[in-house]
């Protein structure tokens, strides 16, 4: 398929994934809001249940945004002629693998190679990443 179809074909899908994510968002807000109100008037045995419930719905919110997220910077992609490029090796990404995740942002030999250098990073000697000084930042 070519790159073009590839982009009129998933462009309403993306769309229409933003707009169900948006709708469930609110939704999920929403109700947040409605257990921070309860809260207010509940007593103490309560809140510590609907502590919970603002965390789930909270974690359910963020995953969502991030999603919203992935979404927009995928249709910008389109917009600049460059959806379906890998942003490591920048090799076309498989059609049938964009299909399945339509905001994928790396080809499969990338994603493996990214997976098994952190998998294995105990025993490889090649990775500049390797010398991070981070943990002597005491
Ligand atoms: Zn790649």
């Amino acid at each position: 398929m070519k790159r073009d179809e590839l982009v009129a074909k998933m462009r309403p899908i993306l769309l229409g994934r933003r707009e169900a994510l948006r709708r469930r968002l609110s939704g999920e807000l929403t109700n947040l809001n409605a257990n921070w109100d309860r809260d207010d008037v509940g007593d103490d045995s309560d809140s510590a249940m609907g502590n919970q419930d603002d965390e789930i719905h909270s974690l359910l919110a963020q995953t969502d945004s991030q999603e919203i997220h992935r979404i927009n910077a995928a249709l910008e992609s389109m917009d600049r002629g460059e959806y379906g490029l890998c942003e490591e090796c920048h090799q076309p990404i498989a059609s049938a693998r964009l299909m399945a995740l339509p905001y994928i942002t790396t080809c499969i030999n990338c994603q493996r190679n990214a997976e098994a250098n952190r998998s294995r990073s105990a025993d490889v000697d090649h990775s500049p990443a390797e010398d991070s000084d981070e943990s002597n930042a005491d």
